[in-house]
């Protein structure tokens, strides 16, 4: 196998599995996974805790001023082989996957400062490539020259099923019609937002998985990196 290595950027609308097509490839190619959505969840969180969002509404200025407080790390967890996030020092994993961190972080990643800090970490984490990233701008804005980028998608009431099927697998009790209307929400408001937009970028393919298994998701996926590294030994 070819030594080259590669940035992965996968990008799509929410809740339509990229972190685990992501994840997988990364563990096949020995790359490192990053999921960016973590991230913005982890200063969704801290907003939440101090009190800085009220009926969907951030303060703005107050968390832009308080971003050099906000550390977030990623620290791999041997029990589970997967890292975790870390939000100054505390693992928020769980936390920030609960609806309540969903329902207010699409505002929260409106804030082009929030951005600009996410932006800079995540570059710094692709720095030496061999790295797989999944968010809405990592083949337009974070890695615009990434070797093979990857749009994934599929009809909102497919991805509303998944995860209302996830989240009450895990005790959470929550509707469909609520799981839904989240999904459509934040995918309206990442794609119509000034600060870097969710947009398939010109060169990224599509993997619409609506009708897809997971394992013939990763085949392809799988597949199109093969090819990619044929051509960059
Ligand atoms: O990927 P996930 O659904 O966990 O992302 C949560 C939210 O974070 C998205 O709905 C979007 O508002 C924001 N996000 C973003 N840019 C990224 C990754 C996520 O704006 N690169």
């Amino acid at each position: 196998m070819t030594t080259h290595k590669i940035i992965v950027a996968i990008d799509g609308h929410s809740s339509c599995g990229k972190s685990t097509i992501a994840r997988a490839l990364a563990v096949r190619f020995g790359y490192v996974f990053i999921d960016s959505g973590a991230m913005y969840r982890a200063v969704t969180l801290f907003a939440l805790r101090r009190n800085l969002i009220s009926d969907g509404k951030v303060m703005r200025e107050e968390l832009i001023s308080l971003l050099p407080e906000i550390k977030i790390e990623f620290i791999y967890n041997p029990a589970s082989q997967k890292s975790d996030m870390y939000l100054n020092g505390e693992n928020v994993e769980e936390e920030i996957r609960q609806l309540l961190v969903s329902q207010n972080v699409s505002p929260v990643a409106t804030i082009a400062e929030v951005r600009q800090a996410m932006v800079q970490l995540q570059q710094e984490m692709g720095r030496k490539k061999g790295i797989v990233m999944d968010g809405r701008d990592i083949g337009t804005v974070v890695f615009p020259d990434a070797e093979l980028k990857f749009f994934v998608t599929a009809s909102a009431e497919i991805r509303a099923k998944r995860r209302f099927d996830e989240l009450s697998a895990k005790g959470e009790t929550v509707s469909f019609e609520e799981i839904l209307e989240n999904i459509q929400e934040r995918d309206r408001i990442d794609s119509t937002r000034a600060a870097s937009p969710l947009r398939k970028a010109d060169d990224a393919l599509v993997l619409d998985n609506s009708f897809m298994t997971q394992e013939e998701q990763l085949d392809w996926v799988i597949r199109r990196v093969e090819e990619c590294l044929k051509f960059k030994v």
